[in-house]
This record gives C-alpha cells, structure tokens and sequence, in this order.
C-alpha cells in the first residue's frame, strides 16, 4: 500500500476531497499527509484528517504567504498542533524563485515557525525552492529546533545539497516532477541511502508522466514509486515498502 506524504487535499478543484478519501482502499493508498499552506489550509486539514481515518495534517504558512500572515497564526497553528491527526509542522520554507518575493518576511515566518517546531516537539516539512543557501544559514542556526527530524519536500537541489540533507537525518522527498524528461533527479535517487527517501504527489500541482499537465492525485504517487524502482534496478513493490517504511518513522504521529 502507498502513502502520499504531500497533498493538498483542501484543493478547490476536489471539492472536499471526497471522492479521493473514498477510494483509497482501491486505490491501493494506504495514508495521505494534506497540508497547509496558510492558517485556513491547515485547519481545513486537520479538519479532513479528524473526520477521515486515513488522512493526517501537516500545519504552517508557505514561504510565499509570508505577507498574508494573520497576528495570531502562531497561537492558531499551535492549536491545531495539538491534534492527534497532525503529523508535522509545514510546509514551511524559502522560496526565491519569483523576483517579487519579499525574502525578510519570509525568513521572519520561518524562524518563528521553527521555534514553533521546537515547542511541538514535530517533524517539520521544508519547501526550498531557489534559495538554498539562506535555507542552510537558517537551519544551521535553529538546529536545536529541529530534534524531532525534517522532510526537503519536492527536492529540487544538487545531489551535493541532497546527500547533505540526508547524512544530517532529514528525509527526501520525490514529487512526480522526477518523471519528467528534463530531470535530473536519476543521480540523486541513485546517491542516497534508501532509508532517507520519501514519496509525494503536491497534488493538485506536478502531475507525473504520463498525466503531466492534468490535475494530479494522491493515486499517482505510484508513478514515483516506479520511477524510483527503475532507477534503482529494483522491484516496484520494494520500492513502495521502503519509503511506506520510511514514512513512518519521518512522522511518528502517521500510525
Ligand atoms: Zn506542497
């Protein structure tokens, strides 16, 4: 069975996801991780995932919401951290890639959503998109906060930055952007130890070969998972038992 670690289930385009939570068991999904993006995302979330048995919660303000911000976010994500369903803290990041993007806001929200990490005790989700550097800086200085582990979500880095990320403890995650032709993610997959691995859709965005340019599913996580087995010269099964595996341990709260 698969587990989709990174979906937006709160979506607009699933209009409450219902159709996509009654059909895991045939599906062959055995968990989804929907996460927030902002402060109505997450709660929305975590809301799915106390109704749904099968659906759990990662809650925080994305790097590009980072001017939308709320006074209270903090007090309101603590809040929802205190659910049982949410599993980790995210997604939460630097994201440089636009030219517009005001870099201060977003290094203030997640070094106070870090200290947050820290006082949950959670995994956290990283989205870093054209901004490793600064994202190390970050990191190195809140370390304290991050006892609880971290998941790089839709890595997008050198395998340089990605055997870094893995020999510090912090798991990498696969979108279907690795089934793309122009990916260079073959090198990476093969460079790391199986144990650091995850897989994820960011449904609805980066729907995989064969489905790219369509609205994405958790259901295609599979595409991962064969990209990942061809890659590696192993059997699909395998491939999905490990990073099922992994899953777990990267979000203890998953089980
Ligand atoms: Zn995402």
């Amino acid at each position: 069975m698969l587990i989709d670690t990174h979906a937006h289930l709160t979506d607009v385009k699933y209009g409450g996801a219902r159709e996509i939570i009654d059909n895991m068991e045939a599906d062959g999904l055995e968990r989804i991780i929907s996460v927030g993006f902002n402060e109505f995302s997450s709660a929305y979330s975590v809301k799915l995932a106390e109704e749904n048995e099968k659906i759990f919660a990662a809650v925080g303000v994305h790097p590009s919401d980072a001017n939308e911000v709320g006074q209270g976010y903090i007090g309101a994500l603590a809040e929802l951290c205190s659910s049982p369903k949410c599993v980790a803290i995210g997604e939460i990041g630097l994201d440089y890639h636009y030219e517009d993007t005001d870099k201060r806001a977003q290094r203030r929200i997640l070094t106070r959503q870090l200290e947050l990490v820290r006082e949950m005790d959670l995994p956290a989700v990283f989205h870093v998109r054209d901004a490793y550097g600064d994202f190390y800086d970050i990191i190195k200085e809140y370390s304290q906060c991050l006892t609880s582990g971290a998941v790089m979500h839709c890595f997008s880095g050198s395998k340089e930055t990605a055997l870094l990320y893995a020999e510090m403890g912090y798991y990498i995650s696969f979108s279907g952007s690795i089934t793309f032709k122009n990916s260079r993610a073959g090198e990476i997959i093969e460079a790391l130890p199986l144990d650091k691995i995850l897989i994820e859709t960011d449904c609805p965005y980066l729907a995989p070969v064969p489905h790219r340019g369509e609205i994405n599913y958790p259901k295609y996580v599979r595409f991962q998972a064969e990209k990942i087995a061809e890659t590696r010269g192993m059997a699909v099964e395998e491939i999905i038992e490990i990073t099922k595996n992994n899953a777990y341990r990267a979000f203890p709260k998953l089980r």
